[in-house]
């Protein structure tokens, strides 16, 4: 007995060095060896030499074969950075940042210097950054400000067969930029799917594969309609865990909520089974999604001793490669922006995935050996509601943002511009209607004033106008916070089982004419608690997005500064924020119809007031609201709502609100006017607009 004693402690203790030494990814070592590993590593001299014999080269390959952390080296490795800078846009932000991170580690560097990253509203690059990873929005901003990119010697064009809005513009723009920057490197990079679309694109630009290695993966689809996918997939992943193979598990859900929900009921699920359990086989549950904390994104990446469960969005589709990976479990949904007519705004919707995606999804589970794909749908299902491709982001969401874009850009004529797949006819009016009314575009569909300066601004039109109209009611100030505090994650804080008390907490901040100045209040209060952290705790606050939304704030500022409008502030005037306010979203106007519902001004359609809105802070509800967003679950909520007064509607909503008159004589009349307006600026429009359409298609 003695002596086995020995050996177990020796062993034991052995088995602590191996997993320390695994813990331990960063060694570079290690870290070297893994690249070696790498198909893209096999093929580097080849690789290399098609990009010095060409301008374009679509590179080709299997998820994690090395494009994204191993391209950027070679040519950093190869001296390209001596002509410029290396970048690499990427669709996602969770991508950029942590590629950027990874490859700081393999080239054994601090990120941020030599490795850097610039995503929206965050810049980790230095003077000193030579490889550099971004969103392919923040790409496109810069060729705003340098037509050329002259200061990059080579552009990787990362994930484009997931065909973001962005990078749609962005190859177009390539085609005019890579003719005036000869020395200019584009390469295009994407999974096997779609991707000769790209060479032809470009004139049969030269096509460069990685050989793959890839294992067979058995596919599973479920026998029956599976009626609550959040519940199927936990079942199967306890079936998994629980039956005999080794391997990491990987879930694709749709977004934030249900990976919560997943990861909450398997952990307690687990919990229950091991407490009872003789010989415990705990499972190590990591939810991945964009809006997830860098440092628990990270997570999914480290080593552990026990079986892994990541649960995901389509991020780990092909954008993020975990290895190990043998179990796939598909919900086989995803959340898509699309644009809905009826409600005149892009909204999220559940949508199933293309076959293309589900088998990207499988394949996940051969990357390392053989593996299964289980699918939380039925074959039927899938015949007869699965695309056999996914439709590119510009031909289902608003393109108002893009069109004052390319417009800025110099394109008057949409007809000029290169789109790979061209936006439907309907999608480019309307979205140039919306710039309309917000007074972006003239009647001819020129930028306005206005418009040039909203292109300045990192965010959508109706923002950005918010920050501009407020240099005139001389409430900047107030407007960069409540701006801020817009584009950062909900800063109430609401915990299940504590409801009431986070309820009533944060009803001590309501200013009732106004959910846009509760936030004011809330950020306000926080700067005169010093930040503190506590009294953030003590008050159900996210401390984490109102830091966000300072750094943000701080930003807003300095591009108002830059655009000439320093910052003013109006002190404790409500007025004057309520009446800019309205300036910008008279569009999304209601009327008072009974306690907690509103009429649509435009659509005459009946919307409700959020439960969380401060409006609910006095019995007397406002008869005239303005809206920030529609939030569409099983009705149509009215969300961060202002109190307006009717003359002001009339006063900027002119076109479609007419002063004075009786308020059922104001309804009625709306939607006349409304067609109306669209009617005359169609018959401006219509030639141009259906040119471009003629021509593109
Ligand atoms: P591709 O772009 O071709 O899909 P990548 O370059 O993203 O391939 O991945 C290459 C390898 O690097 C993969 O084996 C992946 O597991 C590893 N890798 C990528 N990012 C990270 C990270 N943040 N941490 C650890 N390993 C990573
Ligand atoms: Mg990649």
């Amino acid at each position: 007995g003695n002596v086995m004693g020995i050996k177990d402690k020796e062993e034991k203790i052995e088995h602590k060095n191996f997993i320390e030494a695994m813990e331990d990814s960063s060694s570079p070592l290690d870290i070297a060896e893994q690249r070696r590993c790498l198909p893209a590593f096999t093929v580097r001299e080849d690789l290399i030499r098609t990009i010095r014999e060409n301008q374009i080269v679509v590179v080709i390959g299997e998820t994690g074969s090395g494009k994204t952390t191993q391209l950027t080296q070679f040519l950093y490795e190869e001296g390209f950075y001596k002509r410029g800078i290396i970048g690499c846009t990427q669709p996602r932000r969770v991508a950029a940042m942590s590629v950027a991170k990874r490859v700081s580690e393999e080239m054994g560097v601090k990120l941020g210097n030599e490795v850097g990253f610039t995503i929206r509203f965050e810049d980790r690059t230095s003077p000193r950054t030579m490889i550099k990873y971004m969103t392919d929005g923040v790409l496109l901003r810069e060729t705003l400000l340098d037509s050329g990119l002259e200061k990059y010697s080579c552009i990787i064009m990362d994930e484009a067969h997931e065909r973001s809005l962005n990078t749609d513009i962005l190859l177009g723009l390539f085609k005019k930029i890579l003719t005036k920057r000869r020395d200019l490197r584009l390469i295009i990079t994407s999974a096997t799917m779609n991707a000769s679309r790209f060479s032809e694109f470009f004139g049969n630009a030269d096509t460069f594969t990685i050989p793959g290695r890839t294992f067979p993966v058995d596919i599973q689809f479920s026998k029956y309609p599976v009626a609550d996918y959040v519940d199927a997939a936990i079942k199967q992943v306890l079936k998994i865990h629980y039956g005999k193979k080794p391997g990491d598990i990987l879930v694709f859900m749709t977004g934030q909520e249900d990976i919560e929900a997943t990861c909450q009921v398997l952990q307690e699920r687990i919990e229950e089974i091991e407490e009872d359990a003789e010989n415990k086989n705990p499972l190590s549950i990591l939810p991945i999604y964009s809006s997830l904390p860098a440092d628990l994104q990270a997570k999914v990446f480290g080593r552990s001793e026990v079986r892994k469960c990541i649960v995901a969005t389509n991020i780990a589709e092909t954008s993020l490669t975990v290895d190990g990976i043998v179990f796939v479990v598909d919900a086989g949904l995803c959340k898509l922006k699309v644009y809905s007519s009826k409600l005149g705004m892009d909204i999220l919707q559940l949508a199933p995935i293309s076959f293309a995606q589900a088998n990207q999804r499988s394949g996940r589970a051969g990357r390392t050996g053989p593996g299964v794909a289980y699918r939380l749908y039925t074959l039927t299902e899938a015949e007869k509601e699965m695309y056999v491709q996914p439709i590119p982001e510009i031909q289902r969401t608003n393109l108002a943002n893009t069109l004052l874009l390319i417009k800025s850009l110099g394109v008057d004529n949409l007809l000029d511009f290169p789109f790979i797949d061209p936006p439907p006819h309907a999608t480019i009016y309307s979205s140039l209607y919306d710039l309309w009314c917000l007074d972006a575009i003239d009647n001819l569909g020129a930028l306005t004033d206005l418009g040039h300066k909203m292109t300045s601004f990192p965010m959508e039109p109706v923002l950005s106008k918010m920050l501009i109209k407020s240099h005139e009611f001389k409430c900047s100030t107030e407007m960069c916070i409540i701006v801020a505090m817009l584009s950062v994650p909900n800063v109430f804080y609401r915990p299940k089982e504590r409801q009431k008390e986070s309820d009533r907490s944060r009803e001590r901040f309501f200013i009732p004419e106004s959910d846009h100045l509760t936030l004011l209040n809330v950020y306000n209060q926080w700067l005169n608690h010093r930040n503190s952290a506590r009294w953030c705790v003590q008050n159900f606050l996210h401390e984490k997005s109102l830091r966000r939304a300072q750094e943000i704030e701080l930003q807003l500022q300095s591009i108002m500064m830059q655009q000439g409008m320093a910052c003013r502030s109006i002190g404790r005037q409500w007025d004057p924020i309520q009446e800019c306010i309205c300036s910008c979203l008279f569009v999304n106007a209601a009327r008072f119809k009974k306690f907690g519902e509103y009429t649509n001004l435009r659509s005459v359609m009946s919307m409700v007031l959020h439960p969380t809105s401060s409006l609910y802070g006095t019995a007397d509800l406002p008869e005239y609201v303005v809206f920030q967003e529609l939030l569409l679950t099983s009705r149509e909520y009215m969300n961060v709502v202002t109190a307006v007064k009717p003359e002001w509607l009339a006063k900027y909503g002119s076109v479609f609100y007419s002063a004075r008159s009786d308020h059922e004589a104001v309804l009625s009349r709306l939607k006349e006017a409304m067609d109306d307006a669209k009617k005359k600026w169609n018959q401006l429009e219509t030639s141009k607009t259906q040119k471009v359409v003629t021509n593109v298609q």
